[in-house]
C-alpha cells in the first residue's frame, strides 16, 4: 500500500516536475524525421468472396460447418492433397453439398487423377455446380461452387478423361456421401 502510494507520488511528481526528478530526462525531441510511415496491413482476406444465396450471417455459417468445412467452403480453403475422406470412395452414394446436401456429382463420373483429390469428370447436372474465374494466389483457374448455396467446392481443368475433358477438382471436406434409398 505504502509503496504504491509513493510511486504514485513520484509519478505525478516527474509528470508534473520532468526535468527535476527524472533519473534520465529525455533528450528534446526534434521534429520527427520524415520517414515513409508503414502501410498498414494489408486488409484481411475479404470475407465474402464466396457466393451466399442463402443469405447466412458468416456466424451462422460458422454455426453450421465444422473449423475445416468453414475454411474450405466459405474461405476457398484446400484440404491437403491425399487427406481427403472421399478420396477413394467407391460405393454407390451421392456426393452432395456438405453444407445444404445439394446434389453435385456421380460415382459413375469420379477417376483417379492421380493429384490427391477426389476427382470427376462431369457434375451430376448443368444445375448442380456454378463456376466462375479465380485469379487469386497468381493463378487463373475456374472455381466451382455449390449452386444452390454458393459453398466454394474445388477448380475445374481441361486436361481430364473423356467423355467430357474436364477434371473437377474437389476437396472432400466440401462434400459428403448420401446413401441411395433403400430398395423396399
Ligand atoms: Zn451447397
Amino acid at each position: 500500500m505504502r509503496t504504491l502510494a509513493i510511486a504514485l507520488m513520484l509519478a505525478t511528481l516527474a509528470a508534473c516536475t520532468p526535468k527535476a526528478e527524472s533519473p534520465k530526462p529525455e533528450p528534446p525531441k526534434p521534429e520527427p524525421p520524415k520517414v515513409e510511415a508503414p502501410k498498414p496491413a494489408e486488409p484481411a482476406e475479404p470475407a465474402a468472396r464466396v457466393k451466399n444465396p442463402l443469405g447466412l450471417s458468416d456466424e451462422e455459417w460458422r454455426k453450421k460447418l465444422s473449423p475445416e468445412e468453414y475454411q474450405v467452403c466459405r474461405q476457398q480453403g484446400t484440404e491437403r492433397p491425399g487427406t481427403g475422406k472421399l478420396l477413394h470412395y467407391k460405393g454407390s452414394g451421392t456426393f452432395v453439398c456438405v453444407a445444404c446436401d445439394n446434389p453435385l456429382f456421380e460415382p459413375k463420373a469420379k477417376f483417379e487423377s492421380g493429384t490427391g483429390w477426389p476427382s470427376f469428370y462431369q457434375p451430376l447436372s448443368k444445375t448442380a455446380v456454378s463456376e466462375k474465374g479465380d485469379f487469386s494466389h497468381g493463378m487463373s483457374r475456374i472455381e466451382v461452387n455449390c449452386a444452390k448455396c454458393g459453398s466454394h467446392l474445388g477448380h475445374v481443368f481441361e486436361d481430364g478423361p473423356q467423355p467430357t475433358g474436364l477434371r473437377y477438382c474437389m476437396n472432400s471436406v466440401s462434400m459428403k456421401i448420401k446413401e441411395p434409398e433403400e430398395k423396399k
